[in-house]
């Protein structure tokens, strides 16, 4: 008996050590609080209708709250706490009465002071397994039984706070390394295209929109395009959007190459829709840069657009970027309001290579979600990238947002994706961007259906 206790006790102990360490490698208790934490936590009130709601880290005598929800509380010592309760049953702890619960009346529970009927405590684990800390939630929702969707509600969320730290780890990763997306140092870029070669392009008519299918990933139906612009130099041949958009942006022609996209891609919606009107059910969407965010009058501008050309605005789609937004939060949120009201759907673009996602996410009114490609590739590379994917979806699906995967690839991908509950798609795996009478093509094709893709593994 002695010896069994003794085993358990070294076993904790090497749990523990775990635990500590790969809380030290998150380095999550003496940094600052991000924005983040209190979107995620903000959302769990928001979804349990909770008094109070807790993001805590803990060493191994003090709990660290990291975000607050609700009633302003301090959760310390460890001992007692719901934290050293979680760690010790290492899963959910759900307890929809804390006055009938035995083992929790009497002092040990810090959190009695508030007087809440229940709470629900879940793990935030380290990719190893190790427990870092909670999210738990007081009030609200558990004076009943959890469901147990609600409790994956609960538990997704506290995966997405792993995410966000697998994401910052990977996010520093990449910065000694190089960027995670593509960023253009404008400085490095040289001395093309200067501002009068764009200038030159554009009043020569140089610019052209290609358009990559968006597809049913379940019946691999055309459901919306995506716009993508391309300049066609003389010389230099076709010349990709990253070479020169980051220019364009810098020497403000961005906006006059972004009306003209705008108005390209709305001329061709009417042009399909007068070849068939069963076209009309497709989506176009079109990119936005940060600069025609800081414009008045965006959505006047797109409502002009769409009565001259005589369409829908369920037919136009708008994606912007995390870091299109940040510049002048007011005035996105502003403009992005008035898009909504107009009914054109709003896209968040390449989600997660921001520097605040979820603060995003909350706090704007999107209705479509992008998974970035750097997530898709990612996914079979092992357990945490697949995980992060996971719980994007069904944050998304929470918030009642659709989720579409860039950058399908591989079968394999695909077929993961799926049994993620992802809806929809776009990668080479499906369709190339390509141009308009090209794609016109592919949406001749009998019910929008495009062909079964190449087999596993195999890049297109
Ligand atoms: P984005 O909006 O995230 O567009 C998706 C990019 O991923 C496109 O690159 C597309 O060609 C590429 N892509 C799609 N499927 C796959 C795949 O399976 N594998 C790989 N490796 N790549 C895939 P593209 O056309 O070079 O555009 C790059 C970026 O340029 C776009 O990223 C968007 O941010 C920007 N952009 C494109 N057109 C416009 C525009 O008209 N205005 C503005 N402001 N930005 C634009
Ligand atoms: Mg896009
Ligand atoms: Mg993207």
């Amino acid at each position: 008996m002695h010896i069994v206790e003794m085993r358990s006790d070294s076993i904790e102990r090497q749990n523990e050590d775990a635990r500590l360490q790969a809380l030290a490698a998150a380095e999550i208790l003496d940094t600052e609080p991000e924005s983040c934490f209190d979107a995620i936590t903000r959302l769990a009130a928001e979804y349990f209708q909770a008094d109070t709601v807790l993001l805590s880290f803990a060493d191994e005598s003090r709990v660290w709250v990291k975000s607050s929800w609700g009633e302003s509380i301090r959760e310390m010592p460890r001992h007692g706490s719901v934290f050293e309760m979680v760690i010790r049953d290492g899963a959910p702890v759900i307890v929809p009465d804390v006055s009938v619960e035995p083992r929790l009346t009497g002092k040990r529970m810090t959190l009695r002071r508030l007087e809440v009927a229940s709470f629900a405590g879940v793990p935030v684990r380290a990719p190893g397994g190790e427990i870092l800390g909670t999210l738990s939630i007081f009030g609200g929702l558990p004076r009943r039984r959890m469901a147990v969707d609600e409790l994956h509600m609960l538990e997704s969320l506290a995966d997405m706070v792993s995410s966000q730290l697998e994401l910052r780890r990977m996010r520093k990763v990449f910065t000694s390394k190089g960027p995670i997306a593509p960023q253009v140092d404008i400085s490095a870029v040289g001395a093309w295209p200067t501002r009068s070669d764009l200038r030159h392009a554009l009043d020569q008519r140089q610019f052209l929109l290609y358009y990559q299918p968006e597809v049913e990933l379940a019946t691999r139906k055309i459901i919306g395009l995506e716009a993508l612009i391309r300049w066609v130099h003389p010389e230099r041949g076709l010349v990709p959007p990253m070479d020169f958009i980051p220019m364009a942006e810098e020497c403000g022609l961005i906006l006059p190459i972004g009306d003209w996209g705008l108005e390209e891609a709305c001329g061709q919606i009417q042009q399909w829709c007068a070849d068939d009107l069963g076209y009309r059910s497709l989506r176009v969407c079109v990119n936005l840069s940060a600069r025609q965010f800081a414009r008045e009058g965006l959505a006047d501008h797109v409502e002009a657009l769409l009565r001259r050309f005589g369409i829908s605005s369920r037919q136009l789609g708008l994606e912007m970027t995390e870091s299109s937004l940040i510049t002048d939060t007011n005035t996105a949120m502003e403009v992005l309001g008035s898009l909504r009201r107009l009914g054109v759907s709003l896209l968040m673009d390449d989600f997660g290579t921001g520097y605040s996602s979820l603060h995003h996410l909350h706090r704007y009114p999107f209705d479509v979600l992008k998974i970035d490609r750097s997530f898709v590739s990612r996914m079979t590379d092992g357990e945490q990238p697949l995980q992060i994917v996971k719980t994007i979806i069904e944050l998304a699906r929470a918030l009642g947002m659709d989720v579409v995967a860039e950058g399908i690839e591989t079968r394999e991908q695909y077929t993961l994706l799926q049994e993620l509950g992802c809806r929809y798609g776009q990668g080479y795996l499906f369709a190339r961007p390509m141009s308009a009478e090209a794609v016109g093509e592919l949406l001749r094709l009998p019910g929008r259906l495009l062909p079964e893709p190449a087999e596993a593994g195999q890049p297109c």
